[in-house]
């Protein structure tokens, strides 16, 4: 729960004019930092505490079948809190695949050509082509006596994190006001923080992911070294 939550009354629904605001920033100018660097909502967990437990492989559990688990976990929860905010996830409100004052993420098609596509139409296509991935056999095989295909498997997973990465990159710089709105921002910075340590501990995310290019930074990389310098992730 929201100890914030307990002080304040539940936010009203986003206005016109609050909607309209580059969500980015609050309301001190283009320069100020985004809310979900700002206390008490960067701080806000469900629990407080290091994560490394939590990702570590339990006893006896195969390590592919470990990861396979938690990428079934967290697409399930990204897509329930994306399924929150879907409303306000449009063509209209979010052309590109932001992710930061100057980053906007671009889609690779089979061809490998990259295109811009609207967030909710790249969301979409990760989302739908990860259920796809998760239904096939050959790639998260659930009948005993089946393997996970050594060689494949780790590049696969390895992709899906980096896009599940940008959602959550996404979420965080166009519609935090949104998840306030909600008083959702403890679970969903405990969702992150989660999926960041996860990432970390079994290498499917590069520093370099989550930083961006300095030219281009991802906005939550900046969560991410608050999070490890109060000790919330290890650094
Ligand atoms: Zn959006």
């Amino acid at each position: 729960m929201s100890f914030f939550g307990r002080r304040q009354k539940r936010s009203p629904t986003p206005t016109g004019s609050l909607s309209r605001k580059n969500s980015m920033t609050d309301a001190d100018g283009p320069n100020a930092k985004p809310l979900y660097l700002c206390s008490p909502f960067a701080d806000a967990a469900l629990v407080n505490g290091n994560f490394k437990t939590i990702v570590m492989l339990p006893k006896y559990v195969n390590d592919m079948e470990w990861v396979a688990v938690n990428i079934y976990d967290f697409y399930t929860n990204l897509n329930e809190f994306y399924g929150c905010i879907t409303e306000c996830c449009t063509q209209h409100s979010c052309p590109t695949m932001s992710a930061g004052p100057n980053l906007n993420y671009l889609w690779t098609t089979p061809e490998r050509k990259q295109v811009s596509l609207s967030a909710p139409t790249y969301i979409d296509s990760v989302m739908s082509s990860v259920q796809n991935l998760i239904d096939d056999e050959n790639v998260f095989p659930t009948k005993s006596g089946q393997e996970f295909h050594k060689e494949s498997f780790p590049v696969t997973v390895k992709h899906v994190y980096r896009q599940f990465l940008r959602i959550f990159a996404h979420i965080y710089h166009a519609h935090f006001h949104q998840i306030l709105h909600l008083r959702a921002e403890p679970h969903f910075n405990s969702l992150f923080a989660h999926f960041l340590a996860f990432g970390r501990e079994w290498q499917l995310l590069d520093e370099r992911d989550i930083r961006g290019d300095p030219s281009t930074p991802v906005g939550v990389g900046l969560l991410w070294e608050r999070w490890r310098s109060s000790g919330k992730l290890e650094s």
